[in-house]
């Protein structure tokens, strides 16, 4: 089973990638665990509920739905989500299980985080996107009306398991959101999978399991290296960040509504490479290259009515933002990033443009 350790301070913690990886779920149980609690969403449960019951082998569980969605993942949700743990027996010895996209993993883990101070968590992502990302490095919260994942905890996983035969049923836009999220870990940090992406695109968009599986366990082996080297994203895992500055933005400026987010990323990710050839840090080619296996994945959504100011201006107001310093992840080469702030209005405004001038003559 390829498996990568991620080392945070809590306790190390593994990420198994393997079809069938839900096989593992009843040892990753601790001894003496209470009531297991699943969170989940009606679709997923409908799909994959009874693969779960089967790896829960015998252990007493109780199966709580949140409803899904952007607009519902909210402080609301996860009080409703613990009122009915109360109810059905949860005690300090209960466990979560959150099982679905990013949404159920970050409100998942999030009521974990804070169910009577704190009780453990597993992460079973379903989604692409979850898989490659969210499910892993422990970030788990809620929106505020103010903006996105505004409240939250971390909170580290026992064990994240990740098996990319869930992906079967996933619909091909979520699953292509999700495939922005693998090119942007080829783009930070690994050559060899941007290659995969850029020379592969047709066996990747046909969910080739030779392929796909190759991609997931690169991008987590990625993701499980940056978050043991800075788990709480004081330096290192601020290069996972790439895109997400012009793409959060986005999501904003958009009401959370027309895209999704692996979608925002990849917008953001054009702009961003446009950033580094105004900037100048980027090698020659490498531009061009990143922006062609972007397009490889798709048409992005209609943006004609996006004005790239209004963007410009929103990214003050990322979370990521420090002190009224914009940051921005920006490529040196396929592999290599640099992190830059303090840029010119004017040439993150030329950057966004560009990358709005690209869809339009796509
Ligand atoms: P999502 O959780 O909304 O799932 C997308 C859709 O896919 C939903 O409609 C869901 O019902 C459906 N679905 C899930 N699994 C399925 C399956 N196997 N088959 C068929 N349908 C399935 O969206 P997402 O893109 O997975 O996650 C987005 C969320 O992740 C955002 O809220 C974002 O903030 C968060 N996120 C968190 C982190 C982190 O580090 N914690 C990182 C990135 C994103």
């Amino acid at each position: 089973m390829p498996t990568f350790s991620v080392k945070t301070p809590p306790r190390p913690y593994p990420c198994v990638v393997e079809r069938g990886a839900m096989e593992a779920l009843a040892r990753s149980i601790p001894e003496r665990t209470g009531k297991i609690f699943v969170v989940t969403e009606p679709r997923v449960f409908k799909l994959h509920g009874k693969a779960l019951h089967q790896a829960l082998a015998g252990h007493p569980h109780e199966v709580i739905f949140f409803p899904g969605g952007e607009e519902r993942k909210k402080l609301a949700e996860v009080e409703s989500l613990a009122e009915q743990m109360v109810v059905r027996g949860a005690d300090r010895s209960s466990l979560v299980i959150a099982f679905g996209g990013g949404i159920v993993g970050d409100l998942g883990g999030f009521l974990a985080a804070i169910f009577m101070r704190g009780i453990p968590v597993i992460q079973i992502p379903t989604t692409l996107q979850a898989q490659v990302d969210a499910a892993v490095g422990g970030k788990t919260g809620a929106n505020l009306v103010a903006g996105k994942n505004l409240i939250g905890a971390f909170h580290q996983p026992l064990a994240v398991l990740i098996d990319p035969g869930l992906l079967d049923t996933l619909p091909h836009r979520e699953y292509v959101a999700g495939l922005y999220e693998v090119i942007k870990y080829g783009v930070i940090s690994s050559p060899a999978l941007f290659d995969r992406m850029a020379h592969d695109s047709k066996k990747v968009l046909a969910k080739d399991p030779g392929v796909l599986d190759e991609i997931i366990a690169e991008s987590v082996r990625i993701k499980a290296e940056v978050v043991s080297a800075d788990e709480k994203e004081s330096g290192l895992r601020r290069i996972l960040n790439f895109g997400h500055t012009i793409g959060h933005a986005l999501e904003a400026e958009t009401k959370y509504e027309r895209l999704l987010h692996g979608e925002a990323v990849a917008f953001g990710m054009r702009a961003a490479v446009h950033l580094s050839s105004l900037v100048g840090c980027i090698r020659e080619g490498h531009a061009e290259r990143i922006l062609k296996c972007i397009d490889l994945y798709g048409e992005l959504p209609d943006l004609s009515n996006v004005d790239g100011l209004n963007l410009v201006h929103r990214t003050g107001a990322d979370k990521k933002t420090i002190q009224g310093r914009v940051h921005f992840v920006l490529v040196e080469r396929i592999g290599a990033t640099i992190i830059e702030s303090g840029l010119n209005e004017k040439m993150v405004l030329a950057a966004v443009d560009a990358a709005l001038a690209d869809l339009v003559h796509a």
